[in-house]
């Protein structure tokens, strides 16, 4: 099923040249319009998009970084005056200043297509009932997908974030066909959809986790999928570049599908800024196409992940990219050794009679390093055998130490000791600062 099948059928070609039309008209547009690229794009010698002649020459444009957006609070990347700007959203600022996001009545309507694209991938149709359980707000993801929802005709919850019980309600009694929310949420609610005293039939209707916002790896999705009996997709966006839409998966779950006519997609080096070769890892720059309320060149998004051009079995020509893997500001560096805790979460989750709930501590003694992984038993009666738990323990020292090169501190902890979270996870307690000696 396709939303805009025109557009996510398109010949390769002809897409490459719409890409190519619109970058030009989105440089030229950026230097017109905000003083911020008009600056940018001068001294890189650009005062024109016909310069580009070429999708590659994109790399003459310079970056733009989170930095660059943080400095231009709140509005200096405006594009048009204020009376056209219908919507303004920000992301949550966990360091410094949030970062703002602002829309124009064409701008809301694009977000809306792309996000009908990525839940029609999904499987969503009109007869679908979706509850929203991301928190409304600034944050981008509840409005989004709740106008992306609408759009295809689906009945939409606004259910928000929080009241646990009350989101389990809702799904059993309002024949819920599909969740929206973070992964940890989901393992989360699925959690205490086992323990809610209902039948699993009680929940028969539900079929769709639309999980985004957050990474989550496969060994997670399949805990998520096994408890809350939904076939999960993946889905990637960001405020800096307009929220959720910006790709999404389809059916096949072999990557998620850029919306290639709104969001042109590279993939650099983060050390030396050079595009890495075809197929290889490295860090997604985003290029918006199509937003006029503030429109962003070469956005470095931090996360890492691959491109596939590959054609895809759904019949969509958009690339693919890769379910991100880390993010360049997640990453630990412990003794030298570069971690993702998603390699973390891969080997818990995949190991019997452990997870999915985990926490990450980071310490500095005497200047060493030391990463102690905290994970729960999945069962209260397993801490009765202490040679068992003994072998388990070092059952995932193990395992942790072949994937990561890496000696940590294993702790097994009680099931449900751990905490539980409503929206974005924060599983890494780095005290490295504060625990100085
Ligand atoms: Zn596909």
């Amino acid at each position: 099923m396709f939303f805009q099948k025109e557009i996510e059928t398109m010949k390769s070609s002809e897409l490459e040249a719409l890409q190519l039309t619109r970058l030009r008209e989105m440089v030229d547009y950026c230097y017109r319009n905000v003083p911020f690229y008009h600056k940018r794009l001068g001294e890189a010698g650009i005062t024109s998009g016909d310069q580009i002649k070429t999708l590659s020459d994109i790399r003459y444009i310079p970056f733009t970084t989170k930095d660059d957006i943080r400095d231009q609070y709140p509005f200096g990347l405006l594009a048009v005056p204020m009376k056209e700007i219908v919507r303004i959203h920000a992301s949550s600022g966990t360091t410094g200043k949030p970062t703002v996001g602002v829309y124009t009545r064409q701008d809301l309507e694009n977000w809306s297509d792309y996000v009908a694209r990525v839940v029609t991938a999904a499987g969503v149709t009109e007869e679908d009932v979706i509850q929203i359980s991301f928190g409304y707000g600034l944050f981008t993801g509840a409005l989004g997908l709740h106008y992306g929802l609408e759009k295809v005709g689906a009945t939409v919850i606004p259910a928000s974030s929080g009241n646990s019980e009350k989101q389990l309600m809702m799904l059993r009694d309002f024949g819920v066909t599909g969740l929206v929310a973070t992964p940890s949420y989901a393992l989360y609610l699925g959690e205490l959809k086992k323990e809610s005293g209902y039948p699993p039939e009680a929940y028969a209707k539900l079929r769709h986790g639309i999980l985004g916002s957050e990474g989550c790896t496969e060994e997670m999705r399949d805990r998520i999928e096994e408890s809350l009996g939904v076939n999960v997709t993946d889905n990637y966006g960001m405020t800096e570049l307009t929220g959720p839409g910006v790709s999404g998966e389809c059916e096949y779950r072999c990557g998620l599908h850029f919306a290639e006519d709104a969001f042109l997609p590279e993939i650099i080096d983060s050390d030396t800024l050079e595009p890495t070769a075809p197929g290889e890892a490295g860090e997604l720059v985003v290029t918006t196409l199509t937003r006029k309320g503030m429109p962003v060149l070469r956005y470095r998004t931090k996360d890492i992940t691959r491109l596939n051009y590959e054609p895809c079995r759904c019949g969509r020509t958009h690339v693919r990219m890769d379910k991100v893997m880390g993010r360049t500001d997640d990453m630990l560096i412990i003794k030298g050794v570069n971690v993702f805790p998603s390699q973390i979460e891969s080997v818990l989750v995949a190991t019997e009679l452990v997870g999915p709930h985990y926490q990450l501590v980071v310490r500095r003694k005497n200047f060493m390093d030391s990463l102690e992984v905290k994970v729960e038993l999945t069962d209260a009666s397993l801490l009765e055998s202490f040679s068992g738990l003994e072998q388990l323990r070092e059952k995932v020292h193990d395992k942790l130490k072949s994937v990561l090169g890496l000696e940590t501190r294993v702790t097994l902890v009680e099931p449900k000791s751990l905490e539980r979270f409503q929206g974005k996870a924060k599983r890494v307690l780095d005290l490295r600062n504060e625990e100085q000696e």
